[in-house]
């Protein structure tokens, strides 16, 4: 199947306005592919080279259209920073139809209903972060959007400077988010909620179709998957930046990347949105805010569903999960099969050691999966040594405990601690070659994306350490 084939479907038109608005993609001017995911096309059910399929830049551009696509854009609003924000919606992202349980998306496909302020535009930088982080999520194995290509333009944009206009076509089984919910409860429209609810039951948890309390039991898995997701973003370091409630997908994946980073050193109070001057979405906060997302999730459904029931259900599963999860990541990524006891403060003396030794986050578990008693690979990776070494001897106690051979201990340690994550620093350099019209590091930084704990020789420049000035960034939202 050719991409260009493809007959979408649009389930969402059914809901009818308000839920969405009809618009038209502007198409930006000399559209051109910089890159593409045949790995995403799979999901489509696509098997044909992208590269070569003639009609994909245009259909991304919006000048031509899938069969059975119907453009338009969701209304939704949300908490941004914890103050409710009103109506915000796809102000810059136009869907184009649904096929083979996947929702297309443009991303900087122009003017919406929802635009408000903003120029419907996404500029080159965000979208390429966008468009790699997307796979890169996926590749280590976290619950996100995927991201199927990515066209560069010769529109200029305004922002801080004049930049360059591109889109990001991205995938996902919904684009319903917290803050759809929100809306319909801000505006009193209550019977709406039921639609949407019905509506998200069939998108996304389909087996709740008939079943006793679906409504509430839906909640439960929203809170399941969000708890799950959070989990996978503090075991690997992800700091979101922008967890506002329009950015918490109903079905708990990741979305919306905007100011994101990866810990570069361990830091357990990173901050990298440049906007979040009280650190609201700080590393250390992300589980906290999920929470409190969770509960303007429970006050938009309360008009269909018991408050204190869901009340109930946030309190009995969301923490006890995620610190399951997370606990059960964390003991893989030491290499720990074993239960014991001890094993939680451990983790805990590990984290501290690890904030005040000054290391790189990931590569301390890249070393770490080598460990063989010789403690001098980690220590000459951090500033401050004395830290990690007492930390080492505790470790090396507790693994006398464990049964597994050196070298099966390695092996299965070197597949959950990735080699390869994309952190800022190695994203700007891959933005700034691209604004000079050099695209070649994107299909570098993606195939190592999909790949993220394998060796890959020929592209070692990407592990490169971060440079002192680029450490722990932050990053404007503009985007
Ligand atoms: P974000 O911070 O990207 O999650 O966006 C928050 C809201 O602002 C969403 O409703 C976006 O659609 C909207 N938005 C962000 N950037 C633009 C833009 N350049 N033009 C129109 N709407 C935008
Ligand atoms: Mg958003």
């Amino acid at each position: 199947m050719k991409f260009s084939n493809l007959k979408l479907k649009t389930p969402y038109l059914e809901l009818e306005p308000p839920f969405y608005t009809k618009v038209e993609p502007t198409p930006l001017k000399n559209p051109f592919l910089i890159s593409a995911s045949q790995d995403a096309a799979k999901l489509l059910g696509v098997d044909e080279d992208l590269n070569l399929d003639e009609k994909l830049v245009d259909i991304i551009n919006g000048s031509l259209k899938l069969e059975g696509s119907e453009t338009f854009a969701m209304c939704y609003s949300g908490h941004q920073f914890g103050h409710f924000a009103g109506r915000l919606g796809d102000g810059r992202a136009i869907n184009l139809g649904k096929v083979n349980g996947w929702n297309l998306q443009v991303k900087g496909a122009g003017l919406t209903e929802y635009s408000r302020q903003g120029d419907g535009r996404a500029v080159l930088r965000s979208s390429i972060r966008e468009y790699l982080l997307s796979e890169a999520m996926y590749g280590l194995g976290i619950s996100t959007t995927r991201a199927l290509a990515l066209i560069g333009s010769d529109t200029d944009v305004p922002r801080k400077r004049w930049e360059k206009g591109a889109i990001v076509l991205r995938l996902s089984p919904t684009w319903v988010r917290f803050g759809t919910f929100e809306y319909f409860n801000s505006t009193g429209e209550h019977s709406k909620l039921k639609t949407l609810a019905d509506y998200v039951i069939e998108e996304s948890f389909p087996h709740l179709k008939g079943v006793e309390s679906a409504y509430l039991k839906m909640y439960a898995e929203i809170v399941k998957n969000t708890a799950s997701t959070i989990a996978s973003w503090q075991s690997v370091g992800f700091n979101h930046g922008v967890m506002n409630t329009d950015n918490m997908s109903i079905d708990g994946r990741t979305i919306d990347y905007g100011p994101f980073a990866f810990l570069d050193d361990y830091k357990k109070e990173n901050i990298c949105n440049e906007t979040d001057r009280d650190g609201q979405y700080r590393f250390s906060n992300q589980p906290a805010t999920a929470h409190w997302n969770l509960e303007r999730l429970a006050v938009a459904l309360s008009p269909i569903i018991n408050y204190d029931e869901m009340d109930e259900i946030l309190d009995d599963i969301f923490r006890p999960m995620l610190e399951k999860e997370y606990n059960k990541i964390m003991q893989a990524k030491m290499g720990l099969e074993k239960e014991d006891e001890d094993d939680k403060d451990l983790l805990y003396q590990l984290l501290r050691s690890l904030e005040m030794a000054s290391v790189d986050y990931t590569l301390f578990f890249r070393k770490l999966s080598r460990f063989n008693g010789d403690k001098s690979p980690i220590l000459d990776i951090c500033i401050n040594r004395e830290y990690l070494e007492k930390w080492l001897d505790m470790y090396e106690s507790r693994l006398a405990k464990e049964d597994l051979a050196i070298k099966k201990r390695h092996e299965k340690m070197l597949a959950v601690n990735p080699k390869y994550i994309l952190k800022n620093h190695i994203l700007q350099e891959a933005i700034e070659k691209a604004q000079a019209d050099d695209f070649s590091m994107i299909d570098d930084l993606l195939t190592v994306a999909y790949k993220p704990f394998d060796e890959h020789l020929d592209l070692e420049y990407l592990t490169k350490p971060v440079p002192m000035s680029s450490k722990n960034l932050k990053l404007s939202c503009s985007s």
